[in-house]
């Protein structure tokens, strides 16, 4: 039977991290199992790559900054280029309320050490973002250290560096079963290809964590949320150094990746199967004409049809996410939940999910407010919409 010291369920970006952060402190039995053919096949490869520090809350924000520390030294500890392009996040508001909103977030990241972001005028919006329809802007904020970030080669840089360090990276492997002991510990982990004797289990699943949490009996509340992206044929219409564009409104955003705009409004998806990931006409006709609207010379750009995409975004009830020791259970540990940020904070999470496992607690930063139970307890986090 094979054995390791951490079996890590879900081989995206943030099972990658926590493998790498576990055998970068030496602990290098470790195996991840991942029941995609190959790595990203999960949310990880459907991500578009935003980074950002513009949060509301301090866990969040300091997620951001950790995450961000982590980013500019990825290539050095990796190997990777992880492609962090700091271009902006500029977030527009079209109403007092939705100014007051950002700018009582803007205090938050103020106090977390987040000094480089700054409130802007009607005027100030129009200078940082041409294109933008100028009607109906009353203004917003900017945080120029935010940016771009590419998920699969930060997912490809962990692994690879995990690998090196002894950790193991199996595919093709579907996890169907978790044995629990009768002291409530998780020793064996039944898959598709055999047993795994375990010494403790990281539920890394993503969007499928519920699913998983299930097979060891555990509730973990994450769902998953279809969200969908329109691209259009590559265009020279906005700059490819454009900030990552968001009207908060009704959180339409944009942004320029290789000459080509993708173009996001998250909707309530009308779907009954919730893992499904077919793009709506009915989705793509609103966005172009959100578009269109907002951001007028895009009327004429040609949208991608074959290229326009979905993919699951992992929700927790409260929008933050679940990082710890499950409830009830020894030795099974919970990385789930970020609620669409989940590339940008997996190296954060992984840091801190190595040291839950490896120290009893995390030491880097004060993430009690990411506990599993919080939900059970009556505290879940403050999670303004449109963040
Ligand atoms: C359209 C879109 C845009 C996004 N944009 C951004 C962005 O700009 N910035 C950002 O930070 N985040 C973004 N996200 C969110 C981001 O993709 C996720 O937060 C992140 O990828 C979560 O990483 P993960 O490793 O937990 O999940 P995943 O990458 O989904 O990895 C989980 C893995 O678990 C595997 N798995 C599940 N069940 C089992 C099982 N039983 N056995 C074995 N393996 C299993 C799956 O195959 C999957 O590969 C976006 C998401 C979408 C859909």
């Amino acid at each position: 039977m094979k054995s390791a010291d951490v079996v890590i369920v879900g081989g995206g970006v943030i099972g990658a991290s926590v493998a790498y952060h576990l055998a970068a402190r030496g602990c290098r039995r470790v195996i991840v199992l991942e029941r995609g053919a190959r790595p990203g096949e999960g949310s990880t490869g459907r991500a578009t790559g935003g980074f950002r520090a513009q949060f509301a809350t301090p866990v969040n924000v300091r997620l951001s900054l950790l995450s961000r520390e982590k980013l500019l030294a990825f290539r050095d500890e990796t190997g990777v280029d992880p492609g962090f392009r700091q271009c902006g996040y500029l977030f527009i508001a079209a109403n007092e309320a939705e100014l007051d909103a950002l700018a009582a977030a803007q205090t938050v990241q103020h106090d977390c050490g987040l000094e480089e972001a700054w409130g802007l005028s009607a005027e100030d919006v129009k200078r940082l973002n041409p294109a933008v329809e100028g009607a109906g802007v009353v203004g917003g904020v900017f945080c120029p250290t935010d940016g771009f970030i590419r998920p699969l080669e930060i997912l490809r840089g962990y692994a690879q560096a995990a690998t090196r360090l002894g950790a193991r990276f199996e595919y093709g492997i579907s996890v169907e079963g978790l044995h629990v002991d009768g002291r409530g510990r998780v020793d064996e982990v039944m898959t598709t290809d055999g047993v795994v004797e375990a010494g403790c289990v990281v539920n890394a699943a993503g969007a499928w964590a519920g699913v998983v949490a299930r097979l060891a009996g555990v509730r973990v509340p994450v769902v998953p949320l279809r969200r969908q992206v329109a691209i259009t044929e590559p265009c020279e219409l906005l700059p490819e150094e454009m900030p990552m564009t968001i009207f908060v409104a009704d959180g339409f955003h944009l942004r320029v990746r290789e000459r080509r705009v993708m173009l996001l409004w998250p909707d309530e998806p009308r779907v009954r199967d919730p893992f499904d990931t077919s793009v709506e006409d009915a989705w793509l006709s609103e966005v172009v004409r959100r578009a269109h609207e907002r951001v007028p010379c895009l009327r004429r750009a040609l949208i991608d049809r074959e290229r326009c995409w979905a993919g699951l975004y992992e929700m927790s009830p409260d929008k933050h996410a679940l990082l710890g020791r499950a409830p009830g259970l020894e030795n099974f540990y919970l990385a789930n939940g970020s609620s669409g940020h989940g590339v940008m904070h997996a190296p954060a999470l992984g840091q801190l999910l190595a040291e839950f496992i490896l120290d009893g607690a995390a030491t880097t930063l004060d993430v009690r407010a990411l506990r599993p139970s919080r939900f059970d307890e009556g505290e879940p986090n403050a999670a303004p919409e449109f963040l």
